[in-house]
């Protein structure tokens, strides 16, 4: 079948990769000019490391990854809070467990399809018609393709999910709370290989040294910061960035000096995507696009990939029934990505306390994450993966 697959992200070249081995046509559709690497850092374990494995990538995406030592939570004067060692999540996951810029991760699961699959940079879907024996694409290059089935792995924001479900206010579930992140050279003091964040309620910045020498900045605020919503250009974000932290103390006069010099600022809602399923006719959602976990899950990349895997699997097992494939796809993975939702949002506001008596209880619990107890307490339910990867089915 010809599949066209909106998103060159995780999910979108993960499932490309399977479909091709399995025998079909993916043609991936990429609203951005070029593949864009770099990226706020994201942690990579449980079932997306195991499929990074299956398609042979594991090595790359370890020798791009970062072996984190310790998250370590500072004071205004830049000593020591408290914070607790990164190994505690090396036990969890038995070793495997890495944190990589996300289009790192991208650019390795990419590589795996480059040249063999299609790919339209600068471009994007803008209008579907699904006439049952299969789908009129239109293209806002003005291209129009005629494909089996179009697969919306286009994120958060997903132009497919918009075209086919509707608005996405609709299916947005709020977290109240904003993330902001960007990247500068050259920026000191660097702490190499430590998670550094200083925290006020409701508020908190990170930063994390990279290894061409350059910076990652991670802002964490309560959605009450920005009453009026998102700004939407950079010199808005830069401004509400500006306002919501300066003055704060520790390090923020500097990193807000060095914001100036950023190319690649991000600033978006912290949300989940909640829909009531994840495909009509032809069309199928997978990773963010369907089931946005959020980044309080810390696991989003590779449930993504679950998804991209799974769907890729049942195709080939309904030889190519898309009715059966998509229903049995989603069958297996709802409530297993309604439960990982449910622990990101119950993990929010220790991830970002929104009071001085959480920041305190924060504080005493990751000083006793050293015990190896309360570590599995405060973090194995949301490290367990309740569901086993099936095989890949052999292709006839
Ligand atoms: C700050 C932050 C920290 C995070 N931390 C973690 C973490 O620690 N661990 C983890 O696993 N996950 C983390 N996540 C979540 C993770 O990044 C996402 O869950 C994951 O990237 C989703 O993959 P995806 O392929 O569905 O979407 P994406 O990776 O967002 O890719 C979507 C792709 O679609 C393209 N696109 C968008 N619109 C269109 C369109 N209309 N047409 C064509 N192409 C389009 C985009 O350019 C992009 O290339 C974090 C997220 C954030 C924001």
């Amino acid at each position: 079948m010809q599949i066209l697959i909106s998103g060159a992200g995780v999910a979108g070249p993960t499932l490309a990769y399977w479909l091709d081995r399995a025998g079909h046509t993916p043609i991936i559709v990429e609203r951005a000019p070029a593949f864009r690497t770099g990226g706020y850092v994201i942690d990579f374990w449980g079932l997306g490391y195991s499929i990074a494995e299956r398609m042979g990538v594991i090595d790359a995406v370890r020798a791009r990854g970062y072996q984190v030592q310790e998250v370590r939570f500072v004071r205004d004067g830049g000593s020591r809070a408290s914070g607790f060692p990164v190994s505690v999540f090396d036990r969890l996951t038995k070793g495997r467990f890495t944190s990589l810029p996300r289009g790192d991760l991208a650019r390795c699961l990419y590589d795996t399809i480059e040249g063999r699959v299609e790919t339209r940079f600068g471009d994007h879907v803008t209008a579907l018609d699904d006439h049952g024996d299969g789908v009129t694409v239109t293209l806002a290059s003005g291209a129009t393709r005629e494909v089996d089935l179009v697969i919306g792995a286009d994120g958060l924001h997903s132009g497919i999910r918009e075209l086919v479900f509707g608005p996405e206010a609709r299916f947005e579930r709020d977290l109240g709370y904003y993330v902001a992140a960007f990247t500068v050279p050259g920026y000191a003091p660097r702490d190499p290989d430590v998670y550094v964040t200083r925290s006020w309620p409701g508020r908190s910045v990170s930063r994390f040294a990279l290894r061409d020498g350059s910076t990652l900045f991670l802002f964490v605020f309560t959605s009450d910061h920005l009453p009026d919503g998102p700004p939407t250009d950079d010199d808005a974000r830069r401004a509400a960035l500006s306002r919501i932290f300066a003055g704060s103390g520790w390090e923020c006069a500097a990193i807000l000096d060095a914001m100036e010099r950023a190319d690649d600022l991000y600033l978006d809602p912290v949300s989940q995507i909640e829909l009531p399923r994840w495909s009509q006719g032809r069309v199928a959602l997978i990773g963010d696009a369907a089931a946005c976990v959020s980044l309080m899950a810390g696991e989003g990349t590779g449930l993504g990939m679950t998804e991209a895997y799974v769907l890729a699997a049942e195709l080939v097992k309904a030889n190519g029934d898309h009715t059966r494939a998509f229903a049995a796809y989603e069958r297996q993975l709802r409530d297993f990505l309604l439960a990982k939702q449910k622990s990101a949002r119950n993990f929010a506001s220790s991830f970002a306390p929104r009071t001085r008596t959480g920041l305190i209880v924060r504080d005493v619990v990751a000083r006793l994450m050293a015990i190896p107890f309360v570590a599995d307490w405060a973090m194995g339910s949301s490290v367990r993966d309740d569901f086993v990867l099936p095989d890949f089915p052999e292709t006839k």
